[in-house]
């Protein structure tokens, strides 16, 4: 299997996405290349539409090999062949559902462990019913990143206020 480094190209735009949250809190500061990634992720799957942003969540994580390198891996919670087939007609899909991209991604890692992670970003928090878990039965101790968290977004009324799709689309200078 190739040594899968993403390797992505800055695109000219407004600013850099801005800093994440952290979890915990007083973690250190996010690796800014990680949100950098996310989006190119975006940018090269054209998911920076309202549509795109709503329905999936890309996480890239930063690690380092035996040799000492350090790679970034990116996952979307869908597969690009889903995406692709996902995208043709009008959908209300949302990234909370089917796999998680970090369900993935800790999967990529669990066959390579060889590679040490060093901070996992995801653009929504990881869920608290499977990926929070699983993160942190086996990747103990990695800080975590985010932009969206959706309980910090539930009014008195148990209502959502405001939806994934418009804080990424802010993170992101979009
Ligand atoms: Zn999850």
């Amino acid at each position: 299997m190739p040594h899968a480094v993403v390797s992505y190209t800055v695109l000219e735009r407004n600013g850099m996405p801005r800093p994440p949250s952290s979890y915990p809190d007083i973690a250190g500061p996010c690796d800014g290349r990680l949100p950098e990634a996310a989006y190119q992720f975006r940018v090269q799957n054209s998911l920076t539409t309202p549509a795109g942003l709503g329905a999936v969540n890309v996480t890239a994580w930063l690690y380092r090999d035996n040799a000492g390198l350090e790679g970034i891996q990116v996952n979307p919670n869908t597969t690009i062949q889903e995406l692709i087939q996902q995208f043709g007609p009008a959908d209300t899909s949302d990234a909370e559902v089917g796999i998680h991209s970090e369900g993935r991604a800790g999967e990529w890692f669990r066959l390579r462990p060889q590679f040490q992670v060093l901070q996992i970003f995801s653009e929504r928090i990881p869920c608290w019913k499977m990926c929070g878990p699983m993160l942190r039965a086996y990747f103990p101790g990695v800080p975590w990143y985010y932009y969206y968290d959706r309980r910090s977004w539930i009014g008195r009324d148990g209502k959502l206020i405001k939806r994934a799709g418009e804080v990424l689309k802010s993170a992101y200078g979009l």
